[in-house]
C-alpha cells in the first residue's frame, strides 16, 4: 500500500480549495521537461475527471518537440505566446493555481511576476529541495522521483484513479521516466514499481512511450551528438569529470530543436568511473545567456555545484543552472568549479 503524503486535513482542505474554484490553472516551469508537462496533464485530468472541474494549462515558453505527441498538448498555452491572455487571467479569472515541478518562482521565468501577484489560492505539488512558492497547500518531496510520481500518489490518496484512464495514465508515466533516465537513476523506491503497475492496468504502452519519448530525434540530433563527443567533450579524467560547450554557431550547424539536447549531458557518464558531466549550451537567440546542465552519480552532489557556480540547483545527481557570460568565461567557470571538487572527484 502507498504511504499517503497528505494528512486528513490537507486532504479535506485540497478537495475544497477544488470544489470552491471554477478557473483553475495548472503552471510548470520555464523549459518545461516531461515531468512538468507530464504533472500538468496527469493533474489536469484528475481536475477534469474527478472533480469535474475545467482547468488550463499554461507553462512559460516551449516544451521538447519529443512530448508533442503526449495527448492533449495541444490544449497547453504558452505564455510567451499568450502573455497578455495569461496575464489577464492569472489577475482576474483564476480562483486556484497548481504549481508543478517547481519550488520557486523564479522558475517560471517571465511568468514570475503575475503568477506572484495572482490573487488566486495557490497549491505546489513537487520534488525539489527547499520550497519557497507561497502557497496554502504545499505538496513537497524531495525524495520522489518526480512530481508526476506525487501527481500519481494525491490522486490515489484521493481516491480518483479509478475513474482514470490513459490520459491520466500516459503523461504520469512519461514524466516518471524522463525524470528517472527511464528508471536508471533516483528510482530505487519499491513504489515507483507498484505505481507504474497500476498505470499498466489502463493499458498504456510503456514501450511505446520509451520510443515516443527516445527514439524520437531527427538526423540533425544524432549527428550532433556524434559532434559533441567527438570534437567538444574535454575530459578531466584525474578528476573523472567532463564538460562539452555547444555554441550558437553548433547549434545553427545541426539545425537545433527544442530538446535536440536533452540526454546528451548524461552521455559522458557512460565512461567508467566517471562522476561529473557538465554541459554549456549557448540560447539560440539571446547573447551571452549559457543554459547549464550538470549530472552525477552515487552521492557526487552536482546540485552544489550548480548552486556555487552556476546560479542554479536541483537535484544531488541532476541539476542546472545558467550564466550570463561568454562561452570562454562559461568554459573557465566549468574548469573553476570541477578544479574545486577535484578531492571528491579525484
Ligand atoms: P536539466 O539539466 O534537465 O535542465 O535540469 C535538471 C534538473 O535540475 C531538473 O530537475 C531541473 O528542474 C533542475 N534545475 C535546472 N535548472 C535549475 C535552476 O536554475 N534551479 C534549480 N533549483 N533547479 C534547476
Ligand atoms: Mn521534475
Amino acid at each position: 500500500m502507498l504511504k499517503e503524503l497528505l494528512t486528513e486535513q490537507e486532504c479535506e482542505q485540497l478537495q475544497t480549495l477544488i470544489r470552491e474554484s471554477n478557473t483553475i490553472i495548472c503552471v510548470g516551469h520555464q523549459s518545461p521537461d516531461g515531468d512538468a508537462i507530464g504533472a500538468c496533464l496527469g493533474w489536469a485530468e484528475v481536475l477534469r475527471t474527478h472533480f469535474g472541474k475545467e482547468v488550463q494549462i499554461i507553462v512559460p515558453d516551449q516544451y521538447p518537440d519529443f512530448l508533442q505527441w503526449l495527448p492533449n498538448t495541444e490544449k497547453i498555452i504558452r505564455y510567451d505566446k499568450h502573455r497578455e491572455g495569461c496575464d489577464w487571467t492569472l489577475r482576474n479569472t483564476a480562483d486556484l493555481v497548481f504549481c508543478l515541478d517547481f519550488n520557486a518562482t523564479s522558475r517560471v521565468g517571465d511568468m514570475q511576476q503575475a503568477l506572484e501577484e495572482s490573487p488566486a489560492r495557490k497549491v505546489l505539488i513537487d520534488h525539489h529541495l527547499n520550497p519557497t512558492v507561497d502557497a496554502d497547500i504545499v505538496v513537497s518531496n524531495p525524495k520522489a522521483s518526480s512530481t508526476c510520481e506525487l501527481v500519481f500518489r494525491v490522486a490515489w490518496q484521493l481516491g480518483a484513479f479509478e475513474a482514470l484512464g490513459k490520459h491520466f495514465a500516459v503523461p504520469v508515466y512519461c514524466g516518471m521516466m524522463t525524470d528517472t533516465g527511464a528508471f536508471t537513476y533516483n528510482s530505487d523506491n519499491c513504489d515507483i514499481f507498484f505505481i507504474i503497475s497500476q498505470l499498466l492496468t489502463k493499458n498504456i504502452n510503456k514501450d511505446k512511450i520509451y520510443r515516443n519519448v527516445y527514439h524520437n530525434f531527427s538526423e540533425d540530433r544524432l549527428r550532433l551528438m556524434g559532434y559533441v563527443m567527438l570534437e567538444s567533450l574535454v575530459v578531466k579524467s584525474d578528476c573523472h569529470a567532463s564538460y562539452f560547450t555547444l555554441t550558437k554557431a553548433d547549434l545553427k550547424r545541426f539545425h537545433f530543436i527544442k530538446g535536440d539536447a536533452e540526454g546528451l549531458v548524461n552521455m559522458p557518464l557512460q565512461i567508467k568511473g566517471h562522476k561529473l558531466s557538465i554541459s554549456l549550451r549557448e540560447d539560440t537567440d539571446k547573447d551571452n545567456t549559457i543554459w547549464v546542465s550538470l549530472r552525477s552519480v552515487d552521492q557526487f552532489p552536482c546540485n552544489k555545484i550548480a548552486e556555487e557556480f552556476f546560479n542554479g540547483g536541483g537535484h544531488l545527481n541532476a541539476s542546472g543552472g545558467r550564466l550570463n557570460c561568454s562561452m570562454e568565461e562559461a568554459v573557465q567557470i566549468a574548469e573553476k568549479a570541477i578544479e574545486a571538487y577535484r578531492e571528491l572527484l579525484a
